[in-house]
């Protein structure tokens, strides 16, 4: 592993969960006794600290919140369990977190279907967080700032889903709102604290041996799942419904201990329900704040992931269309222009003959007896003397040419710059070339062959490229005729009369 790289740039940005079976089936014993070991002992852990918490008293730490008093909730398997659903799923710490608070109650006198609900509300708050992990994907290693300004809303939002466990409570025990407020705003700030101290400690220390053991034993964890856009969503909506239900909950108990106090007539007990109001609405604002610059960023950090994602697959949108673009234009066997290629080519040529008034010239190139080459060395064999040819044409062609596959063995040559006389060069300098190699066949006898050819220059007053293409033709069927194995010119063709020896051998 590269030092550099912190571990949370290996984890893969989706956590999946550790998976039983595969632990099991894959896993060395080391790590089923760690695991498995240390699960177990977690749980033992949750139930005897959260039984000691209830029976000793050590929740319900007073705590005044300008003015109104939370009793803060004290509760060690909240950190605990919330580890095991960062690092491992949330099903590893939702179990041991609902076995805890199950046993607590049914000490505690509640009846066993209560406490049954009762019990699903911290698992209830750590699957928003692993729903967050796994909608956004931030850093679990809590190392950055943004990795902790992802964190700690979520804890907030975890620990007012899981605060539905208090209202429960309160209910079960017909407790009056004056008692019930100060007993679920201490519970949810407790839950909340303890995650983001706590918890954030626990992953902060753990995470980067953790998350090496994690990268170096993927088949360990199931794959990250699909649909995070859903996610996103489903996280969006939990954030929403959480601060509603905070609100609700909060100015509604307010609310009520104020109503409470009104018909009681007490002077001192409205006073205090009035102060217990203001507070309560004061923190609500600030939540609410809090919570609307989180929304903002989630939704930034969504949005820039969205467009880099976007970014990425138009860029190979575009290489992949450029790809193929150039593969629509170039031939298979040679990887010169194909014939459509060719043409547009000769097109552009000829208009900058027409334009700029410069000579270009036009080649038109067939292998002689072909047909025997195939026939006696195979069809293998005519393919890589069609591929030599190629060669040779791109050897002898400067930057400016085109040459081009026209189609079975034949080619075509464009030539920018060029005038009867130098095309004639060329051409000869090509053929000669081209009679001279044999081509080496790879376990066969090396093949000779020879090309006839026929020059033509492109002329302003061409209607087409047809034109040329014709007039090429032409000279090239009398350079087959003529014996083969020779240049012949465009007849027609300015300045062809004064170089009466031109055509043929030379
Ligand atoms: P000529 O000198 O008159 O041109 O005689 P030729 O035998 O070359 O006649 P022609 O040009 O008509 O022959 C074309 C032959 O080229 C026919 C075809 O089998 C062969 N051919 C066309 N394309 C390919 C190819 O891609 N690979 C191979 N191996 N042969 C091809
Ligand atoms: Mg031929
Ligand atoms: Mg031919």
């Amino acid at each position: 592993m590269n030092p550099l790289q912190r571990p949370d740039d290996l984890v893969p940005e989706t956590p999946g969960s550790l998976s039983l079976r595969a632990l099991w089936h894959d896993g060395t014993p080391a790590e089923r006794w760690r695991v498995l070991g240390g699960w177990t002992l977690t749980v033992a852990a949750c139930l005897l600290l959260g039984l000691a918490t209830v029976r000793r008293g050590w929740s319900g730490i007073p705590l005044d919140l300008g003015g109104a008093t939370a009793f803060l909730t004290f509760y060690p398997p909240i950190p605990l369990c919330l580890w095991w659903t960062l690092c491992f799923g949330w099903r590893w710490g939702a179990l041991p977190a609902w076995l805890a608070t199950f046993v607590l109650a049914l000490d505690a006198g509640m009846p066993p279907a209560w406490a049954a609900i009762f019990a699903c509300a911290n698992p209830l708050g750590f699957a928003v967080m692993a729903l967050g992990y796994r909608a956004v994907g931030a850093a679990r290693g809590l190392r950055s700032l943004r990795a902790w300004l992802f964190f700690l809303p979520l804890c907030f939002v975890a620990a007012v889903f899981s605060s539905a466990g208090a209202l429960l409570w309160t209910f079960s025990r017909h407790l009056s709102a004056q008692e019930q407020l100060p007993i679920w705003q201490g519970w949810w700030l407790g839950a909340f604290l303890q995650s983001a101290v706590f918890g954030g400690a626990l992953m902060t220390l753990t995470w980067p041996r953790l998350s090496r053991w994690i990268v170096a034993r993927p088949t360990l964890f199931s794959p990250p799942p699909r649909g995070r856009r859903a996610m996103g969503l489903g996280l969006l909506f939990a954030i929403v419904l959480a601060v509603q239900a905070y609100g609700l909950v909060s100015l509604g108990l307010g609310s009520l201990q104020l109503r409470e106090a009104l018909h009681s007539g007490e002077w001192a007990r409205l006073e205090e329900a009035a102060r217990v109001m203001v507070s309560t609405a004061w923190v609500f604002f600030w939540v609410f704040v809090l919570i609307v610059l989180f929304v903002a960023q989630f939704g930034y950090q969504a949005l820039a992931r969205w467009l880099r994602s976007t970014e990425a697959l138009v860029t190979q949108l575009a290489k992949v269309n450029a790809e193929l673009e150039q593969r629509s234009r170039t031939d298979g066997l040679t990887g010169l222009a194909n014939r459509m290629a060719t043409e547009e080519g000769l097109r552009a040529l000829l208009r900058t003959v027409r334009r700029y008034r410069t000579p270009a010239a036009l080649l038109m190139l067939d292998i002689d007896h072909f047909k025997q080459v195939n026939d006696r060395h195979g069809h293998a064999a005519g393919d890589v003397v069609i591929r030599a040819l190629a060669r040779a044409l791109k050897d002898t062609s400067r930057d400016v040419d085109l040459p081009g596959r026209f189609g079975g063995e034949e080619f075509v040559v464009g030539l920018a710059h060029t005038d009867l006389e130098g095309a004639r060069h060329f051409a000869e300098r090509l053929r000669e070339r081209i009679a001279a190699a044999p081509v080496e066949i790879p376990g066969g006898a090396p093949v000779t062959y020879t090309v006839s050819i026929g020059v033509t220059v492109m002329r302003e007053d061409d209607a087409g490229i047809e034109d040329s293409l014709r007039r090429a033709d032409a000279a090239m069927y009398r350079a087959k005729q003529g014996g083969r194995d020779r240049v012949e010119l465009d007849a027609a063709a300015p300045g062809t009369a004064t170089m009466p020896g031109a055509a043929g051998k030379s």
